[in-house]
């Protein structure tokens, strides 16, 4: 018998096919001079028409687009944006980066995302925003957020960065709020290496951020080099823009082959004592990454189940931490159910051409553990 590992399941790796290569190759070769934006403005221009929103601006990540969405909202000393507890670090950074505070309130054992009743309890007269992050692809509740915010007179922000491909209601995730930001990120479900989009349907914040996105310089403003303001510098290239150009054409095929590999490991994970991403009546689910939360009550060693993957030479990724419980933010012990998750949760493996095989290969390792974890 042979000592080899099996070969390796990455746990993300972007779709790329000779379309990406070859309007990179064309950006590389042609896109300077008069021709520097183009592959931008046609990115920018697909995005919107797929998202249904009427603006976009291209920047260099998914932090960057939240910085200056909120940036141009005028958020900043003082102000309070309240997020879900469990979350990554990118949605909360530009909070603090503005000098405002972000409050991290629980989320939904179901969605894992924000709890309105959470948010509504945490509201006070320095709030200025929810931030709805659409975590793994699950979407938050936007009906209780919308009816929250208008009633507290707040801004509704979605960090649609994991939510490619989701939908509430025939909305899709990042069109819905004030606005909307997205991470191109090489892990996300659509690529440009790093890379981020703002969007939104209001006028006058987009003219805002547009200033802000060119370093404080209105775009019509006839002096050169005259900024009316510090402004930020996070844009995206030509090049990163043609790669993102060739992914959005194949939007519908790349979130197709992620909700493939989703249904292939719920099939096979199903009888099992845990839950995966949930997909509400009236919502669709851009799986961006399958996600196993074990019962609450059985028995479970996330450790022991990342040591066997690694030993079976498969990537695992533990679910996010309670922002709360990092050092740079006040403990939140009232957070439990953010806590409990955490504990119990992994990702699983997720690109978007993973063979059906080493889906199976996975909810093996998966299935060993969490059974021989019960018995
Ligand atoms: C990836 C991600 C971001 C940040 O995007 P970058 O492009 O890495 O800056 C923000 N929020 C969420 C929820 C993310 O998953």
């Amino acid at each position: 018998m042979s000592d080899k590992l099996p070969s390796r399941i990455h746990y993300t790796k972007p779709s790329i096919t000779e379309r990406e290569t070859a309007y990179a190759a064309d950006a590389a070769a042609n896109g300077w001079g008069e021709r520097c934006y183009d592959y931008i403005y046609r990115f920018e221009s697909l995005f919107r028409e797929h998202l249904g929103s009427r603006y976009a601006i291209a920047t260099s990540s998914g932090t960057g687009a939240l910085h200056m969405g909120m940036a141009g909202l005028g958020i900043g000393p003082g102000d309070e944006v309240v997020l879900g507890d469990i979350n990554w670090i990118a949605s909360a950074a530009p909070v603090v980066h503005l000098g405002a505070t972000p409050v991290l309130v629980d989320v939904l054992p179901d969605s894992w995302c924000l709890d309105p009743a959470a948010v509504e309890a945490a509201i006070t007269p320095r709030t200025k925003a929810i931030l709805a992050v659409h975590l793994y692809g699950n979407l938050c509740d936007m009906n209780a957020l919308t009816n929250i915010a208008q009633r507290h007179g707040l801004y509704l922000i979605e960090d649609a960065a994991e939510a490619v491909g989701s939908s509430w209601y025939g909305r899709r995730a990042g069109s819905m709020g004030i606005f909307g930001a997205f991470s191109f990120h090489g892990t996300k479900t659509i690529t440009t290496g790093e890379g981020g989009i703002f969007v939104t349907d209001d006028e006058s914040l987009y003219e805002r951020v547009l200033t802000l996105s060119n370093h404080g310089r209105a775009r019509d403003e006839k002096r050169q080099f005259w900024a009316e303001r510090v402004g930020f510098k996070y844009k995206m290239s030509n090049l990163q823009a043609a790669v993102g150009c060739a992914q959005i054409e194949r939007i519908d095929d790349l979130v197709a082959a992620k909700r493939r590999v989703f249904e292939q490991y719920h099939e096979i994970l199903r009888a099992l004592p845990l839950s995966m991403n949930p997909e509400p009546a009236g919502t669709c689910n851009g799986y961006w990454m399958p996600t196993i939360v074990i019962d609450d009550g059985v028995p479970f060693n996330r450790e022991a189940l990342l040591a066997a993957f690694k030993a079976d030479n498969i990537d695992g990724r533990v679910f996010f931490w309670p922002l709360s419980t990092l050092p740079s933010f006040d403990a939140r012990p009232e957070n439990i159910v953010s806590h409990s998750l955490s504990r119990r949760a992994l990702n699983l493996p997720s690109y978007h051409d993973l063979s059906k095989e080493d889906i199976a290969r996975v909810a093996r390792v998966v299935a060993g553990h969490v059974k021989g974890a019960t018995a």
